[in-house]
């Protein structure tokens, strides 16, 4: 019979030390904080903050010179994207490890939850589990040895509730909701440094003109007409005009570079009323649609072709490079697009249409 896997004892940390680099960025010297307030909550133990491990156990939080002379070294060897996690727990050291700003971070949020079972309700309720020494239950506090990663599969993630979008973000941050509105002046600096900032494309929504950059003053037939073909009758976008298009899609490839491998680009009609140009009703109907059935929603034809080819050119820019690029949209209510591209393997899908 196999003798059963070595465990550590979460009630047997004592004289443990949370190990940071001195030169760590702001949001994994936070890490190193939360996860001390949390454990020692949990257990009664509070961990110095050092950087240099000790004999007695260590947690190393975040890439670090004492974490390159440990049993863990080949952590720091992996390349990890913007906000992916790795998890690693043995009998006398864990290590949270991620990409940078906030990975490191969500690491040990994902640890907390998954480890301790402290659960993050409310902004100003935290359940934290105790474990002590004479506790009935052998079990609680016995983390068996693991080795856990994730890379979060929705780049953009926001709730708007008040709570989450407060000065701090503290508590959107332990949901690991990095949504804000794009250069939100609320989060105070401080802070936004701790959390290690937020999305670097604002919100996924109403955000199609940030990708035009054209203004209906000067480009009237940019933008959306009445059925009378008057322009501009809102900021949105005509879709169906090939300069708008071209003008997208070359903006996109122009800041390509600033989106990491399996990042999405977020790309959303805005929220105002969608373009009824002639040409734009003859691409709803060459897709079987009434235009002016559906309640107003059968006007997505025009806005999902042009991200088609949006994303088309990206394909093709991304295969040149030999990288590769997961995209993925969803459109309004009754509509979806997804789009996925791998390296020479395409699978391509737009299933729209009211009710579908
Ligand atoms: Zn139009």
């Amino acid at each position: 019979m196999a003798a059963p896997p070595e465990t550590l004892d979460v009630r047997t940390m004592k004289d443990w030390t949370i190990v940071v680099a001195e030169d760590a960025i702001p949001s994994e010297r936070y890490a190193a904080e939360e996860f001390r307030t949390f454990l020692c909550q949990a257990t009664g133990h509070e961990l110095p903050i050092a950087a240099a491990a000790t004999v007695g156990g260590n947690v190393f939080i975040g890439p670090s010179p004492a974490l390159r002379a440990s049993d863990l070294a080949h952590l720091m060897d992996a390349a990890y994207v913007e906000e992916e996690l790795r998890v690693v727990v043995a009998t006398n050291i864990i290590a949270i490890m991620g990409g940078r700003p906030r990975g490191v971070l969500y690491g040990v949020y994902q640890f907390l939850e998954d480890a301790l079972g402290v659960r993050f309700l409310a902004k100003n309720f935290t359940h934290v589990p105790r474990y002590q020494a004479d506790d009935p239950l052998p079990r609680r506090g016995v983390l068996t040895p693991m080795d856990y990663a994730y890379r979060p599969l929705v780049s953009c993630r926001f709730v708007a509730f008040p709570d989450l979008q407060d000065t701090t973000a503290q508590f959107q941050a332990r949901l690991r909701v990095n949504g804000r509105y794009r250069e939100d002046p609320s989060v105070e600096p401080e802070w936004s440094k701790r959390v290690g900032g937020f999305n670097r494309n604002g919100l996924v929504l109403h955000n199609i003109n940030s990708w035009l950059r054209a203004s209906p003053q000067e480009h009237p037939e940019y933008y959306a007409a009445d059925k009378d073909g008057k322009r501009p009758v809102s900021h949105q976008p005509c879709f169906s005009n090939p300069d708008v298009v071209d003008r997208i899609t070359a903006n996109v490839l122009k800041d390509l570079r600033d989106f990491a491998p399996g990042a999405m680009i977020p790309m959303a009609q805005e929220d105002a009323s969608l373009c009824e140009c002639e040409r734009c009703q003859a691409l709803v109907r060459e897709h079987g649609l009434d235009p002016f059935g559906g309640g107003g929603e059968n006007w997505g034809a025009p806005l999902f072709l042009a991200i088609n080819h949006v994303a088309r050119e990206v394909a093709k820019a991304q295969l040149e490079n030999g990288s590769e690029l997961y995209c993925e949209r969803i459109g309004m209510r009754h509509f979806s697009i997804q789009s996925r591209y791998r390296k020479g393997a395409m699978d391509f899908r737009i299933p729209y249409g009211h009710g579908s």
